[in-house]
């Protein structure tokens, strides 16, 4: 099974507790007014890798990493290949796994196959982005109205808290990424 990604980051901090890779995936539907990332929408474009490809490559992340996040796109769109996806990671890797999602919470949580993603994440940050919707990113939301949902025991409230909202990347080829709270350029 492939999974349609974007861009993989390694070595960020401002994507979730300690230093992370960052997968965003590529395709969403749910065109949020304001939304950060619209060059992730397009259903077509990014590269399409093999869920066991793309476990192998993670094993090219830094010995310090803490885990990985995913994010959009959307990353439900693809939610059999992100449950193959995740089994793999969680064999192969001890790292954490923190998910960035449009959807509510209770949509995760009814739908049958974006539940079965649900026990292989340890924090969802869900709902859809809302411009209108300020905050003051303390609690680790793009929007006021979306949810942290901390699905296992790894990380609580004050993991998240206070955490770096963005950060900017100068990659080998010289071009600038800037990521952070929903942003990638
Ligand atoms: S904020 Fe996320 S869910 Fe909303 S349109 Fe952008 S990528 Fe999609």
């Amino acid at each position: 099974m492939n999974l349609r990604v974007h861009t993989i980051l390694h070595g960020s901090k401002a994507n979730g507790p300690g230093i992370r890779s960052v997968i965003w995936l590529q395709g969403c539907t749910l065109n949020c007014p304001g939304c950060f990332n619209p060059q992730t929408h397009a259903a077509e474009g990014g590269e399409l890798i093999s869920t066991d490809t793309l476990t192998r490559r993670l094993k090219a992340m830094p010995p310090e990493t803490e885990g990985i996040t995913i994010s959009g796109g959307e990353p439900f769109e693809q939610a059999e290949a992100l449950a193959e996806f995740l089994t793999r990671f969680r064999r192969q890797e001890n790292g954490s796994v923190i998910v960035f999602s449009g959807f509510p919470k209770e949509k995760i949580e009814t739908t049958p196959q974006y539940r079965a993603c649900i026990s292989l994440i340890d924090v969802l940050i869900c709902g859809p982005y809302n411009q209108n919707a300020q905050t003051d990113h303390l609690h680790y939301l793009a929007s006021a109205n979306q949810e942290l949902w901390f699905v296992s025991d790894r990380y609580n409230q004050a993991d998240l808290t206070g955490l770096p909202t963005h950060e900017v990347f100068i990659l080998s080829d010289g071009s600038v990424t800037v990521s952070g709270l929903g942003a990638i350029q």
